[in-house]
């Protein structure tokens, strides 16, 4: 993990401004689902990319039982 050095402070509502120099670096815009993650004693916020359980492609995908699935990894399924 990098630390950018930037110290930042959480509002009365409890949110947290990601800097701009980092949005724009990670291509992150106005309005992108944003997937927070507690691990142990730390918080880390990384891109919501909801794609195929196998290969996290999110294009191409269609849901199966409550998952996703790409369609290349859905034949390769069938050819197994
Ligand atoms: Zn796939």
């Amino acid at each position: 993990m990098k630390t950018s050095g930037i110290v930042r402070k959480i509002d009365n509502v409890g949110r947290l401004v990601i800097p701009k120099e980092i949005r724009s670096v990670m291509k992150i815009n106005y309005g992108d689902p944003m997937e927070i993650i507690q691990v142990n004693n730390e918080i880390a916020v990384r891109k919501y990319n909801r794609g195929c359980i196998f290969c996290g492609n999110n294009k191409d995908v269609m849901e199966f039982r409550n998952s996703l699935i790409c369609r290349e990894c859905e034949k390769a399924l069938k050819e197994e």
